[in-house]
């Protein structure tokens, strides 16, 4: 209707008809799936758009403009994105990306079949952990492992499986909310677990989890806060603390560790990070993190720790409905190899921290040099994910002021090909190079000099 209406106020913009569009083979070939009113909505908005801009592009221009709107819409369910935030594992943006080793190894089984429970030796079932335990094992010095849908499902089959009906010990200041609504209280809750609040938010001593002892006590918890931080006047108790306070009541203690680092981050330029090892080290009997933080993997959840309890787990049913599959197994296995190995940088969460300011300065030039306006600013990246509340680090992005608007050219950027995500500051457009693929430069020039 409104194309309609606009083409009479303007009536020397001569665009193609609608028609012209359904009856090119390339849309026609959508209309048993999409149907003709869903067609001509898209083709309407196209040459809306068009009209808008006062512009008469060719046929085959506006064509490739209503395919790609088809597409976005309908084609397939994910779509690979240029990540310019800056946020290294951006939850809303799928978190880790796969080192090329891990891809290799999904292609290796996913088409096929594979050992998943079938030990060759003997020509008998197994279990789908095995191979996946004895890496976890050898990043993190723990005695056994198991890994389940994620971090949340890995806290709540610890949960279920010790403390139904019984008592939790958490200090005020770790009763964490971390995105996607989950929040420890309520986890417990689930569980019909009684959470027992120790210390006030900034302050928790061992006497106060001494205190909170009772005979239904089933567990003492630590929890990573991991999207915030508490500073100033603070007071918490020492892992070691903890675990010995755990041990001479005979109740075991365990942490949620959220990212689980298994590498000094220090290393990489960020502020140390407790690792894994550290946690088994300092004597916690089951610590749980996610595959898709910092060891840069699938999306997973993995328990760490004793034998003895790591063996109720697996005998818990629950398991059943959490477990992972072939897919999480092969690729989670060939991250921990390469995290092993010295290709760890081949895992790109740790080669776009490594990049230094430098190397992007390099290539935002490339930028700079062909977009009209752009400046090259000083930015801040994050490890993000809800990973490390500390997490900032120095980068480099592009940034532009386009004429249509920040907003405006953020949206149009998501509408690209491939889309993009970018950043706003101040009403200008932000380009954080960091989380682009230096093979993608090429593509995000030319979709800003587009706009
Ligand atoms: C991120 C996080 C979780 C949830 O991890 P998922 O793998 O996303 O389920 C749980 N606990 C902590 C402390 C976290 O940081």
């Amino acid at each position: 209707m409104r194309s309609e209406e606009a083409a009479v106020a303007a009536p020397t913009r001569r665009l193609p008809p609608v028609s012209r569009f359904l009856d090119e083979p390339r849309v026609a070939a959508f209309e048993t799936f999409l149907g003709r009113q869903t067609l001509k909505e898209h083709i309407g908005a196209v040459l809306d758009c068009a009209r808008a801009a006062q512009s008469q592009p060719a046929f085959e221009a506006l064509l490739a403009g209503v395919l790609n709107r088809i597409e976005i819409a309908h084609g397939q369910t994910l779509q690979p994105v240029i990540n310019a935030t800056g946020i290294l594992l951006h939850t809303n943006l799928g978190r880790a990306p796969f080192s090329g080793a891990a891809i290799v190894e999904l292609q290796r089984v996913a088409g096929g079949y594979s050992n998943l429970e079938f030990d060759l030796e003997r020509g008998a079932r197994s279990s789908r952990y095995g191979r996946a335990v004895a890496l976890i094992a050898a990043a993190t010095s723990a005695e056994d492992a198991l890994v389940v849908n994620n971090c949340a499902a890995a806290v709540l089959l610890i949960l279920d499986t010790f403390a139904k009906a019984r008592e939790v010990v958490v200090a005020r200041s770790e009763l964490i909310e971390i995105g996607g609504g989950f929040r420890l209280p309520e986890v417990l809750e689930r569980t019909g677990a009684e959470l027992i609040e120790v210390g006030a938010t900034n302050k928790v001593y061992l006497h106060d989890y001494e205190r909170a002892l009772s005979p239904r006590t089933a567990l003492l918890m630590r929890a990573h806060p991991s999207n915030y931080q508490i500073s100033g006047f603070t007071q918490s108790v020492a892992p070691r603390d903890l675990v010995a306070l755990g041990k001479r009541s005979g109740i075991p203690v365990i942490e949620d560790l959220g990212s689980g680092a298994l590498v000094d981050l220090a290393e990489y330029g960020l502020p140390h990070e407790r690792t894994v090892r550290e946690a088994i080290a300092d004597g916690l009997d089951l610590v749980t993190f996610s595959g898709d933080k910092m060891l840069g993997g699938p999306q997973a959840g993995i328990i760490a720790g004793r034998t003895t309890l790591i063996a109720r787990l697996r005998a818990n049913p629950l398991l059943r409905a959490l477990r992972v599959d072939k897919l999480t197994l092969a690729a989670l296995s060939e991250t921990l190899r390469l995290t092993l190995s010295s290709r760890r940088d081949e895992i790109p969460f740790f080669h776009m921290v490594r990049l230094t300011p430098e190397e992007l300065r390099a290539r935002a030039s490339g930028y700079t040099a062909t977009i009209p306006g752009a400046q090259i600013v000083e930015s801040i990246a994050y490890a993000g994910g809800g990973s490390l509340p500390q997490s900032a680090i120095d980068s480099i992005a592009v940034s532009i002021a386009p004429k249509c608007g920040a907003d405006d050219a953020s949206a149009a950027l998501r509408r690209a090909n491939p889309p993009i995500v970018a950043r706003i500051e101040n009403q200008r457009l932000l380009l954080d190079l960091r989380t682009i693929d230096p093979a993608q430069d090429a593509l995000v020039i030319a979709a800003l000099r587009a706009l």
